[in-house]
Formats: structure tokens, C-alpha cells, sequence
């Protein structure tokens, strides 16, 4: 057990913490500062918990609109036993095969699958020697370990602490020379192959030509520890957390934005929401990202902003959501469309700020598995192709956007989902500036802050303000970023370095 399970929360004074947002991270810090003992409440600004966690439901279809891929599900358990409860209980999981299904502009389609020789005879039908795919994944898991003994389970927040904590010798593991592209073009040979594992970025939105090599730590996260689908939708995901915060007597208070974090003598003091009314609490957490909630409800002067610039949100998306009046029988459960120029693709996405002409296109056919979320004989597709965040000085208006849209269903349709456009019999599409309006985050992005070796070598903002010791900060733009399992983890790091601050 570690050390800071082992206080007796009863011996604490009960102090009061305001979390302001409900999205996974602000769930997880919730729910395990409650369990240190602090009295809890959320202020949400939406009618619902689970930020970007979020479900559409239509004309009996169910999509997950935001995260559609569960992995790492030891990490949200750790929320249930530290209560003395199963997860299993409140959230039904399954593990999913295969992982993902790979097509490609030549004809070529590709599986992923955890089980070696699947994966072997997988990585045959593109001519590569599935020798090549085992070293890459032995180094992947290698990083793994290195980088989910300090930078994940310690919490660690900047190249000081990095370099305390690995030491010289270690800090070298972490292939620091490279991008995770070339850690990938180190053992792939393939075309294919090489952008399959590149695409594993996709859990952070960032360019796999721009991030670190240790970002290649990912293949890993599915590769070792599976990946996983909550039947019904991985909306119950809130609504397992929301019955544990139910018992726990954690308060949340809907529809409750809070418009300003107020401060005195170097402290935050409480919040206002938009109705007038104050709230005060010892420490706030926010999981507002960092940059917003400087500038929007600390109005933070100019050095403080310029300061945090080096934390770029990560991409944006177009989220599509088509119900279809048939089924295309070889889609599997979580897809991906390749472009035929990645490189190309990612460089325009990441650098030039622009719609690409031929992006990766991810689409989920939870009805695949999941005969609740569509009509019999139906097919619900999520279709999301990165885009980049917003950005002043590369405008897009919604009509780009929908031009944009045009774009991925030629693709689709001429990638084999033939007559795509004529089966649908319902659509909802979000742009990044929808995006932007139901979360509040940084210019649309929907992973928090990039990873850019050469903007800020994947760190993200540091949990603990340097401003003002009692406020905190949760979610995709803190360490360790984006991505549910990351949230949850940062909730859970973000509970400890309170409580070691708080009792110092
Ligand atoms: C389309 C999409 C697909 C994704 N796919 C995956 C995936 O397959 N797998 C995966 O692991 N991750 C995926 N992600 C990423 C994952 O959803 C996020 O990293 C994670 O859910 C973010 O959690 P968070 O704690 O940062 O908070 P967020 O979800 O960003 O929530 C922040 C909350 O704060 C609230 N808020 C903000 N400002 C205020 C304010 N002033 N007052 C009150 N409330 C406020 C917002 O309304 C929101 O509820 C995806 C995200 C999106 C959008």
C-alpha cells in the first residue's frame, strides 16, 4: 500500500475543496481527495458529469461522443478498492478483438491483436517480418516500464523532478534523440506497419514526426493490458463513478459555471458561478484546462500567459455521427482509414494549421459488438479525423468545415463503404468550435496539451499552481495529459500532492 493510503482520514480537520468541472480527471480528484478525508463539491457547467466522456442518444442509436477506447482499466479500479468496493459492480468491461481493424488506400487490411502469432501472421499480409513487430514491441514495453515507474505513478512534473528521480543513466532509456516516428522507423520496415504504430499518437492528438520517442511506451498500453469496451457505451463509465461519489456524499452541482476564481494575500478563496452567488473552499481544483482558467477566471496578466504558451492544446476533431439503415459487415469494432501521405498529413495538421486533403480517419462501429446501441441490421458509425485546434491565425469557418466533411466521406465511400452517403438516416457533426463551447477547452482540443519534443518535450502543466499554492489543476492539459486513463491517473496524483502540500 503506499504511503499516503495509509493515513487515517478521520485524524484530518475535515477542509473543504471546490473542483470546478466534472470531466474524468475532476471525477477521479474528486473522488480520491474525498477519500483522503476533504469534503467535496463539484461545480459543473454543463446539465451532466463526464466532460468530454460524453453519449449521444437518437432514433435508437447510442454513440459515444467523445472517448470510445477504454484501456489501462486498473487504473479507474484503484478508485473502487480504495472504498473497499469492485469495480465490477458498478462498470461492466470486456476486452475487445481485434484491437483495431487497418485499412489501407491499396487494399490492404490489417488487424491488431495482442495474441503473437495473430499478430505474426497480421503483420505478413503487408511483408513484414513479424520478427521486426516483436523487437518493437519488446522496446515499446521497455519505455512502458521506465516511463510508468516515475512519470506516471509518481506524478512527476518537470525536468527537475525527471532527473532527480531516473538519474542520468536512466534518463538516457527514454531514447531521447529521436521522435516517436523514428522509434517506430527503427524496427517497422512497412509502410503500413510504420504508420499503424505511428498512429498509436492518436491517444494524445499529437504528430507521431513531433512527439518523443517515448511516446512509443503506447503500443504497450494495448499490447500488454488489452483494450476494453463497456457494454451499452463508455458513458457508464460516468455513471459508475457517479454511484460511487453518490455513496462517498460528494456533492455536484450541475449547470453551475463558474465564472470567476477569487483570490487574496497570494491564495485562492473561492469561486462565483454565473448565478452571483460565492462559494468558498480552502483549496480549489481546477479541471477547467490551465490555460483558460488563468486567463478567463484568475485574469492572469500577460508574463504568466506567455509563460504557458509552450503548453499547445493538442488537435481538434470533426465528430461525425452517422446512424445508417444497414450494416457494412467488414468494419470490426474500432477502425482506422489510412492517409495515404501520413507524413504529409500530420505536417498539415500540425504545422500548417490546415484541413488536411487526405487525413486518417478513425471510425468506431460499436454495433459491431454491441447489438444495444444500434436498430437490428443497423450500423451507428463515429468518424473522426484529426484536425487542427482553432487557431487565429488560420481561421476555418463551419463552411470549411463542412467541405471538410465532404472530403472524409469520399474517402470512406471509395475505401469500400460503397453508397455511404445514402444509408444515412441520421447525422450530428461537432466542429472544433463546438468543441470549444461545451468543454471550455484550450482553442477545441480534445486531448489538452500536445506532445512536441520541441515545444515542451511532452510535458504538460505542472498539477500544482505556481502561483498560488492551494489551487490545483486536473485533466488532459497536467501531467501526465490526455487520454481517459491519464486523466484518471492525474485525479489520483493530483489527491496526493494535496494532501503532501496540505500536511506539510
Ligand atoms: C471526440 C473525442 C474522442 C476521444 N477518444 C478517446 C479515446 O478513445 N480514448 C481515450 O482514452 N481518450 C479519448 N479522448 C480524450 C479523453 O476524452 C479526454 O482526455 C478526457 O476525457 C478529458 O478529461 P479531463 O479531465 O481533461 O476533462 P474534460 O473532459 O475536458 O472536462 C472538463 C470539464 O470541465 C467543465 N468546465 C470547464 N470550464 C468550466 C467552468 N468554468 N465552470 C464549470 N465547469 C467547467 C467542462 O464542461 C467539462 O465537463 C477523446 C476525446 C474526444 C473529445
Amino acid at each position: 500500500m503506499a504511503a499516503w493510503e495509509v493515513d487515517n482520514p478521520q485524524n484530518m480537520s475535515r477542509k473543504s475543496v471546490i473542483i470546478i468541472g466534472s470531466g474524468l480527471g475532476g471525477l477521479s480528484a474528486a473522488i480520491s481527495l474525498a477519500q483522503e478525508g476533504y469534503v467535496v463539491t463539484i461545480h459543473e457547467k454543463n446539465a451532466q458529469i463526464g466532460g468530454k466522456l460524453n453519449v449521444l442518444k437518437r432514433q435508437g442509436y447510442t454513440f459515444d461522443l467523445g472517448p470510445s477506447i477504454l484501456t489501462l482499466p486498473h487504473i479507474f479500479e484503484r478508485l473502487f478498492t480504495r472504498s473497499g468496493r469492485s469495480m465490477s459492480d458498478y462498470i461492466p468491461l470486456r476486452t475487445l478483438r481485434p484491437h483495431w481493424r487497418n485499412f489501407f488506400e491499396d487494399g490492404k487490411v490489417v488487424d491488431l491483436d495482442p495474441d503473437p502469432e495473430r499478430m505474426a501472421s497480421e503483420a505478413r499480409k503487408v511483408g513484414e517480418d513479424p520478427e521486426h513487430v516483436r523487437r518493437f514491441l519488446k522496446y515499446s514495453a521497455d519505455l512502458y516500464d521506465l516511463v510508468n515507474t516515475g512519470y506516471f505513478e509518481q506524478g512527476l512534473d518537470n525536468a527537475a523532478a525527471f532527473r532527480k528521480y531516473y538519474g542520468l543513466a536512466n534518463f538516457l532509456k527514454f531514447d531521447l534523440f529521436r521522435t516517436m516516428h523514428g522509434g517506430v522507423r527503427r524496427y517497422l520496415k512497412t509502410r503500413h506497419m510504420q504508420d499503424i504504430f505511428d498512429y498509436f499518437i492518436k491517444y494524445v492528438g499529437s504528430s507521431p514526426y513531433h512527439a518523443p520517442a517515448f511516446m512509443n511506451c503506447m503500443a504497450t498500453i494495448q499490447f500488454r493490458y488489452d483494450l476494453w469496451y463497456v457494454d451499452g457505451g463508455l458513458y457508464h463509465i460516468a455513471l459508475g463513478l457517479q454511484r460511487l461519489m453518490d455513496e462517498l456524499g460528494i456533492k455536484v452541482c450541475l449547470n453551475s459555471e463558474v465564472v470567476e476564481v477569487t483570490k487574496q494575500d497570494g491564495r485562492v478563496t473561492g469561486i462565483v458561478t454565473k448565478d452571483g452567488s460565492r462559494h468558498g473552499a480552502d483549496i480549489i481544483v481546477s479541471n477547467m484546462e490551465v490555460i483558460p482558467a488563468y486567463a478567463n477566471l484568475l485574469h492572469e496578466d500577460e508574463k504568466l500567459m506567455k509563460e504557458l504558451e509552450k503548453f499547445e492544446p493538442s488537435c481538434s476533431g470533426l465528430v461525425l455521427e452517422l446512424g445508417l439503415d444497414r450494416t457494412y459487415p467488414q468494419l470490426a469494432h474500432h477502425n482506422f482509414f489510412y492517409s495515404d501521405h501520413q507524413r504529409e498529413h500530420f505536417r498539415t495538421v500540425f504545422r500548417k494549421r490546415q484541413l488536411p486533403p487526405d487525413p486518417t480517419i478513425y471510425l468506431v462501429a460499436a454495433s459491431r459488438t454491441d447489438p444495444t446501441v444500434a436498430p437490428e441490421g443497423c450500423d451507428g458509425l463515429k468518424i473522426l479525423p484529426h484536425i487542427p485546434h482553432m487557431d487565429e491565425d488560420h481561421p476555418l469557418t463551419r463552411d470549411d468545415y463542412m467541405a471538410f466533411k465532404e472530403r472524409v466521406l469520399d474517402k470512406l465511400e471509395r475505401m469500400g463503404l460503397t453508397d455511404l452517403r445514402k444509408h444515412v438516416v441520421f447525422e450530428h457533426c461537432w466542429t472544433p468550435l463546438d468543441i470549444q463551447e461545451q468543454y471550455y477547452s484550450n482553442k477545441g482540443s480534445i486531448y489538452g496539451v500536445v506532445s512536441d519534443r520541441f515545444k515542451n518535450f511532452a510535458f504538460k502543466a505542472p498539477k500544482q499552481s505556481t502561483k498560488y499554492p492551494n489551487l490545483f489543476f486536473v485533466g488532459g492539459s497536467v501531467n501526465p495529459g490526455g487520454g481517459m486513463p491519464m486523466v484518471v491517473l492525474c485525479g489520483q496524483n493530483v489527491a496526493k500532492a494535496v494532501a503532501t502540500w496540505d500536511r506539510q
